[in-house]
């Protein structure tokens, strides 16, 4: 079957050419389908922020390795044990693309996010076939379609947030980053009353987008003054709860200025590894008592980010479809930055109408 992989690392944008990362499509073996195992012919799945940096070898992966995790399709095949969550042939689904192991410390700490065993499973989502175990498998709501579907994955991202900053109704809240992720979480922290909500992002198109789900602030970065806006819009108090989406070395040192005393500041972007942030801890974490912290996976959200799904305005995210033979054209796409969210089709037959 067709999949696509990472055939070498570097930077997809680096200027010189024998330095550049390169994806392929390969020919690659389908995975056997286990007792407990779901076989999914994947409709679409779609690329993520972190894909270009695990080409750039973020997360140490030694080429050819397979790629994508934001997956939606249909089950063709059903292991005989695979029966505990109802789940039949035909059923358009989606999921997670880590399996955790329920055994270890952390997964029976109520940790999944540190499983120690969670990649074991990981299986690569740009491809005709998928194998993934009945826990990792979702049925998609009737009203999805499979396009939207495959950002099941990204949506409970959002989850995560949401139970990690655990907002109370009237909050001001900034997010740092208009891409995929900060747009889903705009929409979310609307629904959950954020005000003043706030998006900082330098590429006009996001910023309307954000305006769109519900920003009720604009700022752009380069042009404007980040601080200046942010005292002006909360009265020189700062956001009760301050998401940065960005990964941005040029945005992190300004978060802690703009966070308001007792405020939370949530860094959950995947910044460069080498990247320390300077935090002068006397001001921020004595006297503001700023609560500071980041989120991982997604442990625990995909049944909510499934239900969450219908509710969410997923159109501009699903809008640039390459084919699973296209995958140089649909990396170089996105590392373009001139598209919210692309997305490939695994399955030509499995297109939405
Ligand atoms: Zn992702
Ligand atoms: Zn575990």
């Amino acid at each position: 079957m067709k999949s696509i992989h990472c055939v070498k690392l570097g930077s997809l944008t680096d200027p010189d050419e024998s330095k550049r990362g390169r994806v392929a499509t390969l020919e690659i073996p389908e995975d056997p389908v286990g007792a407990e195992d779901v076989k999914i012919k994947v409709a679409y799945c779609s690329i993520c922020g972190s894909d270009p940096h695990n080409i750039e070898g973020a997360f140490g992966n030694t080429p050819p390795f397979g790629l994508g995790h934001e997956v939606s399709g249909v089950i063709v095949e059903l292991g005989e044990r695979a029966t505990r969550k109802g789940l039949k042939l035909g059923d358009r689904v989606a999921g997670n693309f880590l399996r955790f192991c329920g055994t270890c410390y952390y997964c029976r700490n109520g940790q999944e996010q540190f499983c120690e065993h969670a990649d074991e499973s990981n299986r690569p989502g740009f491809s005709e076939y998928l194998v993934w175990h009945e826990s990792q498998v979702f049925k998609l709501p009737d009203e999805v379609t499979l396009k939207q579907g495959c950002l099941t994955e990204p949506t409970s991202v959002i989850v995560r947030f949401m139970d990690k900053i655990a907002p109370k109704i009237g909050m001001r809240v900034l997010v740092s980053g208009g891409g995929p992720i900060g747009l889903l979480a705009i929409q979310a922290l609307k629904m959950m009353g954020a005000t003043a909500l706030t998006v900082s992002e330098p590429i006009e198109e996001r910023r309307q987008l954000a305006k769109r789900f519900g920003a009720d602030f604009l700022i752009d970065p380069v042009r404007e003054d980040v601080y200046a806006a942010a005292m002006r819009i909360t009265d020189g108090l700062g956001y009760d709860v301050v998401l940065d989406v960005s990964g941005a070395r040029s945005a992190a040192p300004m978060l802690p200025r703009i966070t308001a005393k007792g405020g939370i500041l949530c860094l959950s972007a995947m910044f460069p590894n080498d990247y320390d942030l300077p935090l002068n801890l006397y001001t921020y974490c004595y006297r503001n008592e700023l609560t500071i912290t980041g989120t991982y996976i997604s442990p625990y959200a995909f049944p909510r980010a499934m239900q969450l799904l219908p509710r969410m305005d997923l159109e501009p995210f699903t809008s640039v479809v390459y084919g699973i033979d296209e995958s140089e054209a649909a990396f170089e796409a996105q590392v373009s930055g001139k598209h919210v969210k692309i997305l490939v089709l695994c399955n030509a037959d499995l297109a939405d109408k």
